[in-house]
């Protein structure tokens, strides 16, 4: 199939062409159009490189409000790199969209400056879950509109210790978001979140 067939809009398709994209890989073709036509929750058992970034960012922006500055999406992600790709990519994909702000939050660098960055006002924020919750608790990001979110590279998350985090801040999150959860494995843990927070997901597996 066509990115064209997968019916994403004309500012994201002239991205793609730029970027040289031809052809969607395996888990676009299978997310992309089910998440664009229902809000439903989504468990993908994908590995790095299968594209899956663009599997929830093109979703992501098409489904977001970019006229307003309230957050609405919410990525969590393991480590500070996978931050910083995924924003890179994500404004990439979103050049065309006019009045998209992404910004990345994560530790090891300056607060007040992300806070700055988010209070500019910011349709997606992608972050580590740790430097998220010390933002949540210094009330510099705002996540209580949030309604589409992202765990990304879950089992990396848990294998690292942030189930606690990223409890508490899906916690601040509305009820009737979608949740869109990405892990290349499915540990017990993975599941228990899942289930936790996720309705009648969708399942996909690459
Ligand atoms: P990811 O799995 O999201 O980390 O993506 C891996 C790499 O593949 C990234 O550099 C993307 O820019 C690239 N990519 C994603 N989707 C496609 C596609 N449909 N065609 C070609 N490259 C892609």
């Amino acid at each position: 199939s066509t990115f064209q067939e997968l019916g994403l809009n004309k500012d994201l398709l002239q991205a793609i062409t730029d970027m040289g994209f031809v052809t969607p890989s395996e888990i676009q073709q299978k997310a992309i159009p089910q998440l664009l036509t229902e809000e439903r929750d989504l468990v993908a058992l994908a590995q790095t490189g299968t594209g899956k970034t663009a599997a929830f960012g093109f979703p992501m922006l098409e489904k977001i409000d970019i006229d307003s500055r309230t957050t609405q999406g919410l990525i969590l992600s393991p480590t500070r790199e996978l931050c910083l790709q995924i924003t890179n990519e994500l404004k990439q994909y979103g050049k065309y969209c006019n009045g998209l702000n992404v910004v990345a939050i994560y530790g090891g660098a300056s607060i007040t400056e992300q806070a700055k960055q988010v209070k500019r006002g910011a349709q997606i924020v992608v972050a580590t879950p740790g430097r998220m919750k010390d933002m949540i608790s210094r009330k510099m990001v705002d996540i209580s509109k949030i309604q589409y979110s992202v765990l990304d590279e879950a089992d990396e998350m848990l294998n690292m210790g942030f189930y606690e985090d990223i409890t508490d801040i899906l916690s601040y999150t509305p009820d009737d978001k979608s949740t869109w959860l990405f892990s290349a494995t499915m540990p017990r843990e993975v599941a228990t979140i899942a289930k936790k927070f996720m309705y009648d997901p969708i399942e996909i597996t690459v």
